[in-house]
């Protein structure tokens, strides 16, 4: 494993300094889950290590006006845990299925944000719910919508003095409804071959879907958003299986994955399809 030095700031202000001071030559360690397999296997170029689990300011979860503030040291389970977290009920689900419970008791959903991998399960649900992301640098703040942070596998538009500071979820609307399913590798602790999170805003007698938010994970290079097909829902009742079908065929039709060692292309594009049928018949939308 490659050296490195390493630091432990006491303060936010003190990791912008050390950030600025390093640009580009520092990496961020949260929960360590991702980072250190990374280290073990010679993945990681910078030179240094800022360790930012002292920071009190970067955890926990609170409700300001509608939106639930999540800040990125905040774990999966404390997620799963939380009250609070009940206002944005698919992002919940994501957690509660991230890895095994040693992971979902370390990984941070800060970490699992930033990773950027087009897998990670708390992306979707972040997207379907409008969720927006703080960075913070010492030259000042900014906030951006989740889908904006991703530009590729891995690969985020964050500036090399910025760090995540604040999830900004709205919370559900009264009547909106929604679900996240994954489909992992059992003995592959469940990394998912392809997920989906949807919400939807459906009238419960008449079922006509007002508004509809589809997002399908490791499908692409980075989680997308299915516009198409969200179109398609908004101000319609799906009346048939059969016209369910087709639509689910519409997001086997706009996902671009690829083939590798847990799955095939053909077959994740399969399965986006498939999970969607099924959670939408779960959902009671015929
Ligand atoms: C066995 C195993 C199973 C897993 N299963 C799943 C799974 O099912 N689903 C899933 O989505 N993921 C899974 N993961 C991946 C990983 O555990 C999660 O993504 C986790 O949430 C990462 O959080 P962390 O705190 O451990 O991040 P770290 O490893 O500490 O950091 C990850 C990256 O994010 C950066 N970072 C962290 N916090 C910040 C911040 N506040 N600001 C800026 N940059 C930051 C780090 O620099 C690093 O590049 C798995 C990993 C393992 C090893």
């Amino acid at each position: 494993m490659k050296e490195f030095d390493y630091f432990r700031p006491s303060s936010l202000d003190e990791c912008l300094k050390l950030l600025d001071q390093m640009r580009g030559r520092a990496r961020i360690l949260a929960g360590g889950t991702d980072l250190l397999v990374r280290l073990k296997h010679d993945m990681i170029r910078e030179d240094n290590i800022v360790d930012i689990g002292r920071l009190d300011e970067l955890h926990g979860v609170h409700v300001d006006g509608g939106d639930v503030h999540i800040a990125p040291l905040t774990t999966h389970n404390e997620i799963v845990e939380s009250g609070l977290c009940d206002e944005v009920p698919v992002l919940k689900k994501a957690c509660a299925q991230v890895g095994s419970p040693q992971i979902r008791n370390r990984g941070t959903i800060g970490g699992n944000v930033v990773n950027a991998s087009p897998a990670g399960d708390t992306i979707p649900a972040l997207s379907v719910h409008g969720a927006h992301v703080k960075l913070k640098s010492i030259d000042g703040e900014r906030t951006i919508p989740i889908e904006e942070l991703f530009t590729g596998p891995g690969r985020t538009a964050m500036r090399d003095n910025e760090i995540l500071v604040d999830i900004v979820v709205p919370t559900i609307a009264n009547g909106e409804i929604g679900f996240f399913k994954k489909l992992g590798q059992r003995n592959a602790m469940a990394i998912s071959i392809v997920n989906i999170a949807v919400i939807l805003s459906m009238n419960r007698s008449s079922k006509i879907i007002e508004r509809a938010a589809v997002a399908v994970g490791s499908a692409a290079p980075t989680v997308i958003r299915c516009i198409e097909v969200e179109n398609l829902m908004a101000g319609s009742r799906i009346d048939s299986a059969e016209r369910l079908w087709e639509i689910a065929m519409k997001i086997r039709d706009r996902v671009s994955p690829i083939s590798d060692v847990r799955a095939s292309a053909r077959y994740r594009a399969e399965m986006s399809a498939n999970l969607f049928y099924e959670g939408m018949l779960e959902l009671g939308v015929i």
